[in-house]
């Protein structure tokens, strides 16, 4: 038998525990706060929202955090991911360096949420969860969510942004394919909707909002919990899989990264990708740099203000310490979906606070750019938010042109375009609106933020 074979056979290969960076954190980091009391929240403030085995992964302190059965079952069926070596991209680039990425576009919605997605689900269910609401933007997390529901016979309502309800409904079919609700937000079903509507009866949502909306519906019954696709510390960790997985694969080309690229909108494919390199970084003084690449018109990393804040625009959620554009800050519309969020993870705003990460924003027009490139030259069409890490990635190997280094570069391509061909469309007909940062916007939203002593 071959090597090769062996590999998709065993499948043992595949890793059995998801990776906790706060076993590692050289700082800890700092906690969510109730936002009445100020106090650091308990398990107890959560249990109304999340499973308590949830709660448990968001605090531990436990390097490795075992993968139950029934959900590396379900895994099985796409992973391990692919972890590609992208040559006709480095030819064409004329780089001496070497990229290689991990694709997660594989799994059966097409993104990397299914490995979080799945695990929540399987937590939910063991803990007698009826009923999940959930907020999506252009609607990955809805239709993961769906699928994973699906699977362990849970009740979904999906609050999904108006904007992209309108424009793409390929995903909300595909959550209705799966036996999920999708509904427009801002609805007239919440408190949150009717107050937004209210003010602005034509107001086309963002994630601040539809978060609003699936955390009130959930508060209100005791059968339904809350879940959410990205920024949670146990989130984060489902996803790194994805990094568990690149180290084994790196290993077997004999090679490791220099330089690790993802994404950032929530932060879960770059952690997924990042986080297991970086416990090595800090455990084996590895000098790894490590780039997150965000929107220049959503850029919370480069451009927000490291500060307690809301996760939605409602102010339902407890104040977490992220960098944040302010939870009133409503992004304009782009067609990377996904990337429209005014906060960071708490967890990737504190590893750049200390300096092990560093990130760059892109304009969409050469984000396309670049993800027509790749396109050309590997056969891969980018989900829009993916083009992100393939610009950031190309940047990095024309920076090792320029200096005639070989460095070896790895980026996580999260998911494919299939149902975003339109935003293609937009590029090739030059109708892409210029990358517009709202500074008045965003100033105006941090003046609203928490006051916190
Ligand atoms: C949801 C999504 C993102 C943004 O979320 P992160 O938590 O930052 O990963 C990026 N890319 C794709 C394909 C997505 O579906």
């Amino acid at each position: 038998m071959s090597d090769q074979l062996k590999y998709f056979l065993e499948e043992g290969k595949m890793p059995k525990t998801w990776y906790n960076i706060a076993a590692d954190l050289p700082k800890p980091m700092e906690p969510p706060l109730h936002p009445g009391t100020l106090k650091p929240i308990g398990p107890d403030d959560l249990a109304p929202l999340f499973p308590m085995a949830l709660i448990g992964q968001e605090v531990s302190q436990d390097r490795e955090i075992e993968i139950p059965d029934p959900v590396r079952n379900i895994y099985k069926q796409w992973r391990p991911s692919p972890l590609f070596r992208a040559r006709n991209l480095e030819k064409f680039l004329d780089t001496p360096a070497k990229i290689y990425y991990k694709y997660e576009g594989v799994s059966p919605t097409g993104s990397h949420k299914p490995n979080t997605a799945v695990a929540q689900a399987f937590f939910n269910k063991e803990e007698g969860t009826k009923k999940i609401t959930t907020e999506t933007g252009a609607g990955q997390w809805g239709s993961s969510l769906a699928f994973a529901c699906q699977i362990f016979g849970i009740e979904l309502d999906v609050y999904m942004v108006k904007v992209s309800f309108e424009q793409k409904p390929y995903r909300k079919l595909i959550m209705q394919t799966y036996g999920a609700r999708c509904v427009a937000s801002p609805s007239n079903e919440t408190e949150s909707g009717k107050a937004i509507l209210a003010k602005d009866p034509n107001n086309t949502g963002s994630l601040g909002i539809a978060i609003s909306e699936a955390v009130e519906m959930a508060a209100k019954d005791p059968n339904t919990k809350y879940s959410l696709g990205s920024v949670l510390n146990h989130v984060l960790m489902h996803q790194t899989i994805v990094g568990n997985e690149a180290l084994l694969q790196m290993e077997m080309a004999d090679d490791y990264p220099d330089i690790l690229v993802g994404c950032t909108g929530g932060g879960s494919n770059f952690s997924g990708l990042v986080l297991p390199f970086l416990g090595k970084k800090f455990r084996e003084n590895k000098n790894t740099r490590v780039i997150a690449c965000e929107p220049k018109s959503c850029p919370s990393l480069t451009k927000g203000k490291y500060v307690y804040d809301f996760g939605d625009t409602g102010r339902l959620t407890p104040l977490v310490k992220m960098h944040t554009l302010g939870s009133q800050f409503i992004p304009p519309a782009t067609h990377s979906g996904g990337l429209r969020y005014h906060g960071m993870a708490p967890l990737v705003s504190h590893l750049k606070e200390i300096g092990a990460i560093e990130a760059q924003a892109f304009g969409q027009k050469e984000c396309f750019e670049a993800g027509v490139s790749f396109a050309r030259t590997e056969g891969i069409v980018p989900a829009p938010e993916a083009t992100h890490a393939v610009k950031g990635a190309i940047a990095a190997a024309m920076e090792c042109k320029k200096n005639g280094e070989s460095k070896t570069i790895l980026f996580n391509l999260c998911g494919h375009g299939h149902f975003d061909m339109k935003a293609y469309g937009d590029f090739f007909d030059n109708n892409l609106a210029e990358d517009k940062y709202d500074e008045v916007g965003v100033n105006k939203a941090l003046e609203e933020l928490p006051k916190i002593a």
